[in-house]
């Protein structure tokens, strides 16, 4: 495969910046574009719920450690919560508490009725083995065994997290409470009630709003350029799926490097090296290493989709930015400080809780078929979470040019509209 050279620019110095500072941010704008009264700001603001707990698990070698997990349900005004587990070492409460709001939000612009939550355990899954793992979920099940619920909260899979954890979960779960309880979580293996089309349903979502996008603005997808950040499930799904619509892929990247090829990265064949390669891609040949992983946010191509961890377009590199097309797949990668950068520079930003909100509506799906007793097709599921991604782009894209504002507060302006318009019905004591 011919490779070319690799794109090159000096290393941006990328600060973490805090999760919940950038997402309240963002919600202060919209609350003041919709002239939201004090009293629901201070409701919506706050989480209703935060759970921290210790988690002792015997290791391997005989010995108890003790984990931090926390799971913080932001709001369950237009229905239960929802929202994943996230096992990482940089799991940190401010960012669960940003999370779980994201998904508040993430609910109400795809317009399905559950409120939002989130949880995380900090730990280093990669250094662990599958039974003190199994332990860990199981203990955690354990200790939330009063805040998750099929009616109340329903977790699901994160960074770090995969149908195997939701399996363990659901059966703890079920086993605690007497009764086997499928709809207590989402992202399940298909066995065992998970749904056709779960696992592709983020990366899909991010394909499909990147289309909705790229017509927007007059861009022929057989002719655009994408590079992925990121090439776990959200990120290699989008790339796989956007390479299908004629897209060039021209770079990938994963914890090992990022991966640059000027015709086009053949993203099957990524796919199938990275899952031969104990999840990554080290050594992977078809493609060039870039010098620095974090340039591939500044390559020249068309589109970028950010599809790894939060804060990784800052106010340090988002000057340097080429894409004119920003599609989130990842939850908060781009930092409050950017935003005024980006906007000043005319780049379109599908943000997080549109781009990457299709996970979570298919997981809405799995839950009404495990309350069903039924299974859908494939075919039922795509149709209807393609549609309901176009439609909420649609109505993001319609709210950001009736207000003449970018498409990330306009995302916030119809989420925190809807779920203070049902506060308002449902009131307050
Ligand atoms: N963790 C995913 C997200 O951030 C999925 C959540 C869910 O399906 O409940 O959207």
């Amino acid at each position: 495969m011919a490779v070319t050279t690799v794109y090159k620019e000096p290393a941006p110095i990328v600060d973490r910046e805090n999760p919940l500072e950038s997402m309240m941010s963002r919600f202060n704008i919209a609350a003041d574009i919709l002239g939201l009264d004090e009293q629901t700001y201070n409701v919506l603001k706050a989480a209703d719920k935060q759970v921290i707990v210790s988690i002792p698990v015997t290791m391997d070698d005989g010995k108890v450690q003790v984990f931090e997990g926390y799971r913080v349900v932001h709001n369950t005004i237009l229905g239960p919560s929802k929202g994943g587990i996230r096992y990482d070492k940089n799991v940190h409460l401010d960012e669960v508490k940003a999370l779980a709001a994201w998904m508040t939000w993430k609910c109400a612009v795809v317009d399905i009725p559950y409120g939002g939550a989130k949880g995380g355990i900090i730990c280093d899954p990669t250094t662990m083995s599958p039974g003190e793992i199994e332990r860990m979920t199981r203990a955690y099940t354990l200790a939330m065994k009063d805040v998750f619920g099929p009616d109340r909260d329903i977790p699901a899979p994160d960074m770090g997290t995969g149908p195997r954890e939701m399996a363990w979960l659901m059966d703890e779960f079920s086993k605690t409470n007497g009764m086997t309880t499928p709809a207590v979580v989402t992202g399940k293996p298909l066995v065992m009630g998970g749904s056709l089309g779960r696992t592709e349903a983020t990366g899909r979502g991010v394909m499909v709003s990147a289309l909705a996008a790229m017509k927007k603005l007059g861009m022929d997808p057989t002719k655009a350029t994408a590079a992925v950040q990121g090439f776990g499930n959200v990120g290699s799904w989008a790339a796989k799926l956007l390479s299908e619509q004629g897209v060039t892929i021209k770079a990938v990247s994963d914890v090992s490097g990022a991966y640059w090829n000027e015709n086009g990265i053949n993203v099957d064949e990524a796919i199938a090296y990275k899952n031969a390669h104990n999840g990554r891609l080290d050594g992977y040949t078809g493609a060039q290493l870039m010098d620095n992983a974090d340039d591939l946010l500044l390559a020249d191509v068309d589109v970028l989709v950010p599809a790894a961890v939060e804060d990784v377009i800052t106010e340090h590199n988002a000057d340097r930015i080429k894409a004119k097309l920003i599609v989130e797949g990842a939850n908060g990668p781009t930092s409050a400080s950017a935003d005024s950068i980006i906007n000043e520079k005319g780049i379109m930003v599908v943000p997080d809780i549109l781009a990457n909100s299709g996970g979570v509506t298919v997981s809405y799906f799995e839950w009404v078929q495990n309350k069903q007793g039924f299974k859908w097709t494939e075919q039922m599921v795509t149709e209807r979470a393609d549609r309901i991604m176009n439609d909420a782009f649609e109505k993001v894209y319609a709210t950001s040019q009736k207000y003449n504002i970018p498409m990330r507060i306009a995302a916030y302006v119809v989420a925190i509209d809807k779920v203070a318009q049902t506060y308002k019905f449902r009131g307050a004591y």
